[in-house]
C-alpha cells in the first residue's frame, strides 16, 4: 500500500507490469454466461465476470405500461438496472437512485439502437438487469447479459452487444477494470460495441485521459469486446443446442 493523503493507494502495477489479481493489462477477468438462465422470464441470462455476479430477465414484445407510452409504429425498450443492498462491501440503500436511473437510461439507448422496434408497434420491450454481486464493472455485465437475455427471448436485432470498460492504472491502459483499479485507477470507460459493424452504442468516460490513450483505450476495448462477443455467442448457441439451461465458460 502506498499513500495519498490521507488515503491508502494499493499497488496497482507490479514492476512486470501485473495486476493486482495477476492479470496482464489486456486480459479480461474470467467470464461465465448463462443463458436462459430463468423459467418465467420470456429471455434471461446470468452473467459472472470476475466477482461480478449479474441476472438479466427480458419480458416482451407485451402491452405498454403506463399506457401514455404506447408509441405507434414501433415497440419502446425501457430497462431497469439494479443494484441488490446486498451486492457491495457497504450496504448499498435499496431502490433507484441517481446512479441506476442513468445506468437504466444509457443502456435502453444502446439497446434501442440495435433492436428492430418497427417490428412490434405499440409494444414494450422490458429489460430487468439485477446486479447481485459487484466489483466494477457491473454496467457493462448487464449490457451484456441483457443482450443474451434478448436473443434468447427472440427479439429481432441488428447483432449482440458485447460491452467492456477500460481505464487507466498507474499511468497504464488496462483492460477490463476490477474494483480497486475502478477506485483507485485514474480514468475508466465503459464502452458497448455493434460488433459486425464497430459502432459504438455506449461510451462512457469518468476521470482524464490524453487524446493518444483515449484511442489506445478504444482499441483496446474493442478487441475484448471481439473476445466477449466470442463467449455470448457460444452460450446461446449451447442454449439452443442443449434445448435448455446452458453454461458457456471461458477462463479468460
Ligand atoms: N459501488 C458501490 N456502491 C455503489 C455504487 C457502486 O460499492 O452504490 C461499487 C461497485 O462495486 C461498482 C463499482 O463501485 O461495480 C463501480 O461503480 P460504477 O458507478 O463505476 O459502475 P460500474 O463500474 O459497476 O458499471
Amino acid at each position: 500500500m502506498g499513500s495519498v493523503g490521507a488515503k491508502e493507494v494499493p499497488v496497482l502495477l507490479t514492476a512486470d507490469q501485473r495486476r493486482i489479481d495477476g492479470r496482464r493489462l489486456d486480459e479480461l477477468r474470467p467470464l461465465k454466461i448463462t443463458a436462459g438462465a430463468l423459467k418465467q422470464a420470456d429471455g434471461s441470462a446470468f452473467v459472472e465476470w470476475g466477482l461480478n455476479k449479474v441476472m438479466a430477465a427480458v419480458y416482451g414484445p407485451r402491452e405498454v405500461h403506463p399506457r401514455h407510452l404506447q408509441v405507434n409504429d414501433k415497440a419502446i425498450v425501457q430497462c431497469r438496472y439494479n443494484m441488490a443492498a446486498f451486492s457491495v462491501d457497504e450496504r448499498k440503500r435499496p431502490g433507484l437512485d441517481r446512479r441506476s436511473q442513468e445506468i437504466s437510461k444509457v443502456i435502453a439507448e444502446a439497446f434501442e439502437s440495435v433492436i428492430f422496434a418497427e417490428e412490434y408497434p405499440r409494444t414494450s420491450i422490458d429489460v430487468y438487469i439485477e446486479v447481485l454481486q459487484a466489483n466494477a464493472g457491473t454496467r457493462c455485465a448487464g449490457v451484456v447479459a441483457a443482450s443474451v437475455a434478448l436473443a434468447d427471448a427472440g427479439i429481432p436485432m441488428v447483432d449482440l452487444l458485447p460491452s467492456v470498460a477500460v481505464g487507466k492504472i498507474d499511468g497504464h491502459i488496462a483492460l477490463d477494470l476490477k474494483k480497486e483499479e475502478d477506485n483507485f485507477g485514474e480514468a475508466d470507460l465503459p464502452m458497448a460495441l455493434v460488433p459486425q459493424s464497430g459502432r459504438l452504442v455506449l461510451l462512457q468516460m469518468e476521470g482524464h485521459m490524453t487524446r493518444d490513450e483515449l484511442s489506445q483505450a478504444l482499441d483496446l476495448g474493442v478487441s475484448g469486446c471481439r473476445q466477449i462477443y466470442t463467449v455470448m455467442k457460444s452460450a446461446l448457441r449451447e442454449r439452443y443446442d442443449a434445448g435448455g439451461v446452458a453454461r458457456t465458460e471461458v477462463a479468460a
